[in-house]
This record gives structure tokens, sequence and C-alpha cells, in this order.
């Protein structure tokens, strides 16, 4: 949709050009300003070869938008706001998963509306390139935070190969769902094999274990499968099956 918004314009000056053009056929002045609006066309429409997008819809995976344009996106790793306190994407801030996977993203989507008008699917991290896996490593090797990210090498995370998706929940009125903790909190708290037990303590609330079941549910009811470790992990298919149909992004 994006694109057509800033073609529009130059659509409308192209037929302008163009009526102006019939009028007077051999007019230069009319046939420069038809050659400025193709240039400026070809300019917008021809992809940038370069960029980790185009990179990914040549590996067949695609943008959760055109699939399910209800989501919303806050990609933490194209911030500082993660534990990394770096971004590690750059001018990448999109959603990109195998087909497959975006469209059970969509059926989850519309299993929680139709049960929590209000609420939507809020994004952080969907196909994660093996190349900034390694990037991660370097910025955590040798710090606390090491354990955290999974080493270089070995078979990949789901992420790797665009079959696994972290997300939370936003309300239209009231913002981000509160959870319990934030996205990409490393301890306990942020543990569904705990959660019980901590509403025990009072260190979550049962609100806050709620929201986090209204998630699972839509995820699961869709055929994803939480982890015992993120609250905010959902892989789309067993490991083995990921790993025949798909290969990683590096
Ligand atoms: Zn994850």
């Amino acid at each position: 949709m994006r694109i057509f918004f800033w073609l529009y314009p130059l659509l409308m000056l192209l037929m302008t050009a163009c009526s102006e053009g019939s009028e007077s056929k051999n007019s230069p002045d009319n046939e420069k300003k038809l050659q400025d609006s193709l240039s400026k066309i070809n300019q917008i429409v021809e992809p940038d070869t370069s960029s980790l997008a185009w990179k990914l819809e040549q590996q067949g995976l695609v943008d959760i938008l055109t699939v399910d344009s209800s989501v919303r996106l806050d990609i933490k790793y194209s911030t500082d706001d993660n534990f990394l306190n770096e971004d590690v994407y750059g001018d990448y801030d999109a959603c990109y998963l195998q087909k497959e996977v975006a469209e059970q993203l969509l059926r989850a989507d519309s299993f929680l509306k139709a049960e929590h008008p209000d609420l939507r699917l809020l994004i952080h991290d969907c196909v994660r390139p093996r190349s900034v896996q390694y990037q991660m490593w370097e910025i955590v090797k040798g710090t606390d935070q090491q354990k955290y990210v999974a080493a270089p090498g070995g078979s990949g995370s789901m992420h790797n190969y665009g079959a696994a998706v972290d997300l939370s929940l936003i309300h239209k009125d009231t913002g981000v769902v509160d959870m319990g903790t934030p996205f990409d909190f490393f301890g306990k708290l942020a543990q569904p094999r705990y959660e019980d037990g901590f509403v025990k303590t009072g260190e979550l609330t049962q609100a806050q274990v709620d929201n986090r079941r209204v998630l699972r549910w839509a995820m699961i009811q869709a055929g994803f499968h939480g982890i015992l470790s993120e609250w905010w992990h959902f892989n789309a298919f067993p490991r083995d099956s990921v790993k025949k149909w798909y290969t990683i992004v590096e």
C-alpha cells in the first residue's frame, strides 16, 4: 500500500504530461516532463537489492503486513530498546516469515480478534538472519549476557529459519498489555513454567498471567507451540519439520 501512496502523485504527474503531450505532441517541454516522470517512477519501483527485506523476499519469505495488515510491529532489534542496547537490524524494521508461518499467524490474529476485539498482536521479532545472530554473539561474548544468546554454529534457532515469532499484545485504547515483564527480560519471572508459583508469592498478578494466557491461547489454537522459558516466543512447527522444509536464512 505504501508504494501506491508514493506512486499516486507521480502517476498523476505522468498522466498530466501525457494529456498535455496529446495536445501538442512535439513540445520539447512536455517530452521532458514525461521523461522526468518516468525516471522518478523507475527510481521508486526498482527494488533496493542490497536491503535485507529484498534478500528475504528472494528466499521466499513474506512480509507479515502483506498477509495480515492488522498486526502491530515494534521490532525491538531495530531499536536500541533491547537487552543488547544496540540496534542490530539497521534500516530493516519489518517482520518476514515463511509463508505458512505468516498464514498461521493470521489465524492466531483472527482467533484473538474474535474473542478480544480490542486486542491486537504486537510483534517484536520474526526471522532473524544467522549473520545477525553472530553479531549479537560478538556483543555479548564474555559478558553476563552471553548465556542468553545462542552460540554461533549448531543447527540454528527457529528464528533463523523464519519459523518463530516473538510477540506480545496491545490494546487499542490502553496500549501495550502488561505481561509482568518486558520482552527479552531474562529471569525466572518471564518463564511460563514458574507463573503459578509467582502468582502465589505475589511477584506476578493473576491479571498479568491471564494476559499471557490470552496470547498463548490464540497462538496455540492457530498451531504454534510456546516454550517454557519465554512468554513471548512461539515456534510454528516442530524443529525436525522446520529443518526439513526450510533453509537457514544467513
Ligand atoms: Zn524468540
